[in-house]
């Protein structure tokens, strides 16, 4: 082993310490900590972030990185070795554009700008964040500008969550998929709407953790090495080796919320249970981008959870955790009830057939305003104006409409591409394992989910970071990224639901 290679695991082994305390930090900011803690939490953050960055981008980093770069060349193509260093180049280059000052400014105005956003969402009042959002506008600029030259501005933050990915292919692959799914939205809109008011009955929030949790358990979920927790925006949280959480929300008066949600969690915090631990510590220890993490939360959210024969398996159990809401539903009745295609306002209750177009008006906007298109003040306009045309649905209020997203308020702009990324790549993955498992649909209506979670494990959870996203799915399916299959598999699916 080189000498060199293990200094730089050395440093990023504490580094890797660091992210985990902010994470720890963030999990309690949005699960326990009183609203009180949150000026002081933020300072603590900025602080561990500051920590982080001045020893990221410091020189010793530099200097191991130039001396192991050829070393690296020579060792295997799949070695941990050669993909950390590979990696942490790359990252190693993109920080060193970032002065230190710029960091921690970024990180206080984002802090303030998501306490703001918390409150005028409460209250749906948009003029209450339109001066963050100002700020957080600014800052995007601002970072992508350290990039420079670029061809496009959004490159620059679509790379922080998609490695290699640009603005142009995912506009071409999203301009493919829009087309077919205005055209199937459409199709389902001209045919009688199915009845799902039996998801609107009272469901006792306890007797909703106890499905949720018997689920994600069979899916392969771990609570040896996770918990779920109350949130307002639910999310995963890997807190290190061992320790994946997933948290959730849930309504008493309507059943998919809380369900959907727990399997889609479920789904990150299973990707990054299934890391080896050899690759604790490493660079590598985590999922390899938003949009593939993505797609193994809705694998299991929606390939899985929304399926006939997953519901063949588990239906008669929720029927008896609630019968009488469920009781006299049938199995058919149920499954086209939780596939139910309604155009709506919020992203994270959109259906399938309808999900990818919230988020293509939000990468719009994000790639307009920082073209100077239109301005804040004028967001929840063009909003309101766009949600209309694409989904023919108004807003009652910015809760319902620009408010509801944290992302911008964390300034994750660039991010919201990798939810329907993930819908695509999900499916090109599922083809593909339908080959490799051919009795797939037999054992998940058996509720076993074993044969799927050990193809998860093997060809994707097992490489945590080693491969970047497009490497990946073409590692896994021999094709360039396209939406070919996701494409059959919403016609096939919703055509059959209604009858088209
Ligand atoms: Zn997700």
């Amino acid at each position: 082993m080189n000498e060199k290679y293990d200094q730089l695991q050395t440093i990023l082994t504490e580094l890797a310490h660091l992210e985990k305390a902010v994470g720890v930090l963030g999990w309690d900011r949005n699960t326990k900590m009183p609203k009180g803690g949150a000026k002081a939490r933020a300072e603590v953050v900025a602080t561990l972030n500051r920590l982080h960055h001045e020893r990221f981008t410091s020189d010793e980093v530099g200097k191991l990185l130039e001396a192991l770069e050829p070393w690296a060349a020579d060792q295997d193509a799949d070695s941990a070795e050669r993909r950390t260093v590979e990696y942490t180049q790359w990252a190693y280059e993109r920080q060193t554009k970032l002065p230190a000052d710029f960091v921690v400014e970024r990180t206080k105005k984002l802090s303030a700008a998501n306490q703001a956003w918390q409150t005028a969402r409460q209250e749906a009042d948009y003029t209450q964040f339109a001066p963050h959002m100002e700020n957080v506008l600014d800052i995007t600029l601002r970072l992508a500008d350290f990039f420079k030259p670029y061809d496009h501005p959004y490159d620059v933050l679509l790379n922080q969550y998609e490695r290699g990915m640009s603005t142009q292919q995912v506009q071409t692959l999203f301009d493919f998929v829009r087309g077919h799914q205005v055209e199937l939205i459409a199709a389902i809109a001209e045919q009688p709407q199915v009845d799902n008011s039996f998801l609107h009955l009272h469901y006792p929030i306890d007797k909703q953790l106890k499905a949720g949790e018997e689920i994600v358990r069979a899916f392969g979920y771990d609570f040896n090495q996770g918990r779920q927790d109350e949130t307002t925006h639910p999310f995963a949280a890997n807190l290190g080796y061992g320790d994946q959480r997933i948290t959730y929300r849930a309504d008493e008066h309507f059943l998919n919320p809380y369900l959907f949600a727990i399997m889609h969690e479920a789904g990150h915090a299973m990707y990054e249970q299934g890391i080896p631990e050899a690759l604790w510590g490493g660079i590598l220890y985590r999922g390899t981008s938003s949009g593939v993490h993505e797609s193994q939360s809705r694998l299991w959210e929606n390939l899985v959870g929304r399926s006939k024969p997953f519901w063949a398996w588990y239906y008669p159990r929720l029927q008896a955790h609630f019968p009488e809401n469920l009781g006299n539903v049938s199995l058919d009745d149920f499954y086209k009830g939780v596939n139910r295609v309604a155009p709506s306002l919020i992203r994270v209750e959109a259906d399938e057939a309808t999900y990818n177009l919230h988020i293509m008006l939000r990468m719009e906007i994000e790639i307009a305003l920082l073209g100077g298109e239109f301005t804040v003040a004028e967001l929840p306009e063009v909003w309101n104006e766009r949600i209309h045309k694409y989904l023919g649905v108004t807003p009652e209020d910015d809760a319902q409409g620009v408010l509801q997203d944290v992302h911008w308020s964390w300034g994750l702009y660039g991010q919201f591409p990798a939810y329907a990324l993930g819908n695509i790549i999900g499916a090109q993955f599922w083809g593909h394992i339908e080959k490799a498992l051919p009795d797939l649909d037999a054992h998940i209506a058996k509720g076993d989910f074993k044969p799927l979670h050990g193809w998860l494990v093997d060809n994707i959870y097992q490489h945590g970071r080693k491969y970047p996203p497009g490497e990946l799915i073409e590692r896994i399916s021999g094709e360039r990224l396209n939406g070919d299959a996701y494409v059959a598999y919403l016609k096939n699916k919703f055509g059959a639901i209604y009858d088209l």
